[in-house]
């Protein structure tokens, strides 16, 4: 007794230690202090229970990245006119396979952000169950706006620098918020044109033509489903006549959507940077999906084509919409502590976090103490780093599955990380909170593979 109250205190002082140095070494980065608060808070119990995690220092080494790569981005526009812009890839941990994580394309992109990916991205892919390590990039680019020529020059100039730190065996980018299958084709071709070989597993998402992999496109807002489903079912509720509310409207938002009215929910708000859509009939997918995957258009423009329809501007008066499962799928911090309490007031059930870090830490805390399932971020989107796994696994068969095979697989791996995030919360003494199972679960793989490797 007295000594698990001593591992306790050790444990607890270790965490607090190494978040302290986080916080000096890294300063000005408040995205990257969150999301390393998240996770060691709740590894706490973990280190209390096998000392050994202390001892072989793997909490300082997982803090730190392996490498940070910062580049120039030159390009020209159509006018004519030299733009420069700031490219990045955080190559986070290589313990359990290669670097893999999503490139952003946004003007908020900065060290902090892709830090903060990239150490969630080391946790989240270990969950998978594959063999994948840690890495995230992008660039302060914005491509709204920009022509399809623009959009080109930019991607080649781009990979022109990013093609020396990566490699199907060494670090396998993808997309993520403005990274879509137009700029994967982009860097596709400027990589095989820099190297002079076909090496289809450097990047996921690819088209299926060149090597894509079916259901990668709908795979990070299926898995999401898939996984509020089980948490839904533990509970005897399911999706079917429930009320729904999505926010974004790009990849992840879309086939969660999609998804979710397959299940026979109701979806009646989504939205994009700007502003969100109500419609309380349930909104028409087929039309939020033609002005933003076809047309890139603002969602505001839906309510021209349904009058029954509001158009609102602002991103957060979408959670005071009454809803029983809440799909944050846009950017980080969406859900604010207000917003959380709105959620819970107006009777939420389920929130699935699609995006990544979607929930300030307090709005979790609210959620959690209110007793709504809560699928935080690193378990409930896995499924689109899964599939891009899946994808590179087709890539060095040089084979692909059909559609229904690659769907299944999805569904059985976020039925697996339900189940492993759940086994591990229980066993942790936080029975029914995944946010400290999912930490758990993909901490200790990664952990165990780098004492295995010694120090390095
Ligand atoms: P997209 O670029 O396809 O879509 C992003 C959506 O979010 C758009 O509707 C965009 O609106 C909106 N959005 C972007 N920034 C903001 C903001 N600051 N405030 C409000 N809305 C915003 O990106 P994805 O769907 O791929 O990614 C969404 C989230 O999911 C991100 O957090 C990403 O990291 C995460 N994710 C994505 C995965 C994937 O496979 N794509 C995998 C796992 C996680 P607008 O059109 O106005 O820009």
């Amino acid at each position: 007794m007295t000594l698990q109250v001593d591992n306790e205190t050790q444990a607890k002082a270790y965490v607090q230690s190494v978040y302290e140095t986080v916080v000096k070494r890294n300063p000005n980065e408040s995205e990257f202090h969150q999301a390393v608060k998240e996770i060691l808070e709740s590894l706490t119990p973990v280190f209390a229970k096998h000392p050994k995690y202390m001892q072989h220092g793997i909490l300082e080494r997982l803090v730190e990245p392996e490498r940070l790569i910062t580049f120039r981005v030159p390009w020209v526009d159509d006018q004519g006119v030299i733009r420069v812009n700031r490219g990045f890839r955080v190559q986070f941990n290589s313990a359990i396979g290669p670097y893999k994580g999503g490139l952003r394309f946004h003007p908020s992109v900065n060290a902090s952000i892709i830090k903060f990916l990239g150490f969630e991205q080391t946790f989240k892919n270990s969950l998978t169950g594959q063999q994948i390590g840690g890495g995230k990039g992008g660039s302060d680019f914005d491509p709204k706006g920009k022509s399809d020529n623009e959009i080109m020059r930019f991607t080649q100039s781009f990979m022109t620098e990013l093609n020396k730190y990566i490699g199907q065996d060494i670090d396998v980018p993808a997309g993520d918020i403005g990274v879509g299958a137009r700029e994967i084709g982009y860097m596709f071709g400027q990589y095989k044109r820099i190297r002079g070989a076909y090496e289809a597993g450097v990047l996921t998402g690819k088209g299926i033509i060149y090597g894509g992999s079916l259901a990668r496109t709908e795979a990070t807002g299926y898995g999401c489903v898939y996984f509020v489903n089980e948490m839904l079912q533990s509970q005897g509720l399911s999706f079917d006549g429930s009320t729904v509310v999505v926010s974004g409207s790009g990849n992840v938002a879309i086939y969660s959507i999609q998804k979710a009215m397959q299940l026979g929910a109701k979806v009646v708000a989504c939205s994009d940077s700007n502003g969100y859509i109500y419609d309380e009939n349930g909104i028409d997918l087929d039309t939020v999906r033609r002005l933003k995957e076809v047309e890139r258009k603002r969602i505001s423009e839906y309510v021209k084509e349904h009058p029954h329809a509001t158009y609102h501007e602002g991103c957060n008066g979408i959670w005071t919409i009454p809803c029983d499962i809440a799909l944050p799928s846009a950017t980080q911090n969406e859900i604010d502590a207000e917003a959380a309490k709105t959620l819970v007031r107006n009777g939420v059930k389920a929130v699935g976090e699609g995006a990544n870090m979607p929930s300030t830490l307090e709005a979790i805390e609210i959620f959690l103490e209110a007793g709504v399932l809560f699928g935080p971020a690193k378990a409930a989107n896995a499924g689109g780093v899964a599939v891009s796994a899946l994808e590179m696994s087709q890539n060095s068969m040089r084979y692909s599955w059909h559609f229904h095979e690659v769907d299944d697989k999805l569904h059985a791996i976020m039925k697996n990380i339900y189940r492993s995030s759940v086994q591990a919360a229980e066993e942790y003494g936080h029975p029914g909170n995944l946010v400290v199972g999912a930490n758990i679960a993909g901490f200790i793989k990664v952990a165990d593979a780098m004492i295995a490797q010694g120090v390095i």
